[in-house]
């Protein structure tokens, strides 16, 4: 994520603020400049056009839209479907915490360039459903479709522990969830009638053999042991698909942690760097890069430094991934993915 400014006195401010903490002003984020405003209605020696989301009224979202009486929604908000009602209040602030999530995951996905259209006006489009477990049985959080279900559960933070524990994943956030869940659904985006779906078969495996049996077996049998010779989780064992959506989420992170380091600055010295013989010597913008292989030595010598940061304050790693070759062609082959769609 990049590192932004106020428009007004040049103070550093975060993508979830809306207002600056050392001016004062009010201010949304501006999805096409990728950047942030202060709104004319707010502060009236700023000449534009632009209006809140509508869901910034209830805290929940801090993005702009031009003000045209097209839309009230942004571009994150739009996509969904159900959400629960303001009286519904612990549901309504669960809601909040993974729209935090769900703004990241929208902010990278514009980065990409990948299509984002609301299902809501384009049948072949995305839509959220957040929704309490109470509404219906046997419900998970999951993709079908174009229609992403989160569970509001997946928010409260005792909860999702609990679980990153009963399953053994070194890692469980809100964000993991949505790049996981967007996985899915670009799968089908890019292989569904595509030549590439051999290239995909060759790193990834047949998806075309039962999924739910896949499933079954996995829950009752857990991970071979060796998987992490070629798996980044042990959930990406279960299927092909899942691997896909595994590893789709994986590269995100590691797209945003490094456009991260470069908006901040972070370089290397020689000495942090060459025991792996990596030989980096700065971050630079990952979305700039075409080649996966700086991009993978770049973010082994961050996440390095970055766990030994957390290692001080007694805190478990950031990056708690060990990635061996197979993940590292699967990582390509994402890239590769990525570059072809962006310069087609
Ligand atoms: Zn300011
Ligand atoms: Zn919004
Ligand atoms: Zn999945």
């Amino acid at each position: 994520m990049k590192i932004f400014k106020c428009p007004n006195c040049a103070s550093t401010i975060f993508f979830e603020n809306s207002r600056c903490v050392n001016c004062g002003n009010v201010l949304g984020y501006d999805a096409v400049s990728d950047g942030f405003i202060i709104p004319n209605s707010y502060n009236s020696y700023y000449n534009n056009n632009f209006k809140f989301c509508d869901n910034h009224k209830y805290g929940i979202c801090n993005w702009l839209i031009e003000d045209d009486g097209n839309h009230i929604f942004c571009k994150a908000c739009e996509l969904n479907r159900k959400v629960p009602a303001e009286s519904d209040t612990e549901n309504f602030q669960k809601w909040k915490k993974l729209e935090v999530a769900k703004h990241r995951l929208v902010y990278q996905l514009l980065k990409l360039n990948l299509p984002l259209e609301s299902k809501i006006k384009n049948n072949q489009g995305i839509a959220f459903d957040f929704l309490s477990e109470n509404n219906s049985d046997n419900m998970v959080t999951g993709h079908a479709g174009g229609v992403i279900t989160i569970l509001l559960s997946e928010a409260d933070s005792v909860h999702r522990e609990q679980i990153r524990m009963q399953m053994d994943e070194p890692y469980r956030t809100l964000l993991g969830h949505f790049r996981h869940e967007m996985g899915h659904y670009y799968w089908g985006f890019f292989f569904d009638y595509s030549d590439n779906i051999f290239n995909f078969r060759n790193l990834f495996g047949d998806e075309r053999q039962d999924y739910n049996q896949a499933i079954n077996h996995y829950y009752c049998y857990g991970a071979p042991l060796n998987w992490n010779l070629n798996f980044i989780s042990k959930y990406a064992t279960s299927h092909p698909w899942e691997d896909w959506a595994e590893t789709w989420a994986h590269y995100l992170h590691i797209m945003d942690t490094l456009e991260t380091g470069n908006a901040i600055g972070i370089s290397f010295s020689s000495n942090q760097t060459q025991n792996q013989e990596i030989h980096i010597t700065r971050c630079s913008n990952p979305y700039q890069t075409r080649d996966f292989k700086t991009i993978f030595e770049t973010s082994i010598a961050l996440t390095s430094a970055v766990n030994s940061l957390n290692r001080s304050m007694g805190l478990p790693d950031i990056y708690p991934f060990v990635v061996p070759e197979p993940v590292f062609q699967k990582l390509s082959f994402i890239h590769n993915l990525f570059n072809q769609h962006l310069y087609s």
